[in-house]
């Protein structure tokens, strides 16, 4: 008997750690350059997905649309930029999540445009190795937003897609929640070196992925993440794609770069 109490305790020790170990966790499905390449199968369910994280981003089968989780709620943006609850039997070809724990926490700065914000949260951040998870809540004097539609095959590859099909949103004064992370440039073939957001108003009615903002008041959050844990699709697309190569140019078309309003 005492033998058995001893071991469901070291048991029940076992998966509090794992726990904790996971609470400190980035969990990705697929890799950037598949994405970049045009594989928009997804073969992941949210329902999983859902499991390793409370807080993230990514997007839906076909590319239809932008996937933002926040507080335990996975959103799907889609191309008239309104969110939407997701169900948990939609896949995903490209995301990434984690349990968000606030380990930093302080005001936002006001009147910064993405590069600069970018540069006030490098000054936060001394983990620079590290992914890191950061959650804005506040007022946004502007923000400009995208979403794109669903694809049909032959898939063309992403930076094509986003500079044709995307669509734009310019908000003014709008509070809202900001998710996004920091990857170190060594990762880069994995996920998009540096910052990435997305975008949920505080309502949970629209959003997308941001191009552009320019901070009012609020509050900036971040979770550093020593742990990286990735799962790479089984499918045969993927098991042929060449994935090595310098994505630079084709992620700053596809992810920065908006057409002229
Ligand atoms: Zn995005």
């Amino acid at each position: 008997m005492k033998t058995l109490s001893l071991w469901l305790l070291s048991l029940c020790l076992i998966s509090v750690s794992a726990l904790s170990q996971e609470r400190q966790q980035l969990f990705q499905y697929s890799t950037i350059n598949s994405l970049l390449e045009g594989n928009y199968d997804g073969h992941f369910p949210l329902q999983k997905l859902a499991r390793k994280g409370n807080f993230g981003l990514g997007t839906f089968d076909r590319l239809n649309g932008e996937l933002i989780a926040v507080d335990g709620l996975f959103y799907q943006i889609d191309a008239d930029g309104k969110a939407h609850l997701a169900t948990p039997d939609m896949k995903t070809p490209f995301a990434m999540v984690n349990h968000f724990t606030s380990e930093l926490s302080q005001p936002l700065k006001e009147s910064l445009e993405l590069e600069a914000l970018s540069q006030y949260l490098d000054t936060l951040i001394t983990r620079k190795n590290h992914i890191q998870a950061i959650r804005i809540d506040g007022t946004f004097r502007k923000i400009t937003v995208r979403s794109i539609p669903a694809q049909n095959k032959p898939y063309r590859k992403l930076a094509e897609v986003n500079a044709k099909d995307q669509t734009y949103f310019h908000y003014k004064n709008l509070q809202g929640t900001l998710v996004g992370y920091r990857f170190p440039d060594y990762m880069g073939n994995l996920n998009i070196p540096g910052y990435h957001f997305h975008f949920i108003d505080a309502n949970r009615k629209f959003g997308g992925h941001v191009l552009s903002v320019l901070t009012g008041k609020g509050k900036v959050e971040i979770d550093n993440l020593p742990q990286f844990k990735m799962l790479l699709p089984d499918d045969e697309t993927f098991a042929k794609q060449a994935l090595n190569f310098n994505n630079q140019e084709m992620l700053k078309k596809a992810e920065t770069s908006q057409k002229k309003p």
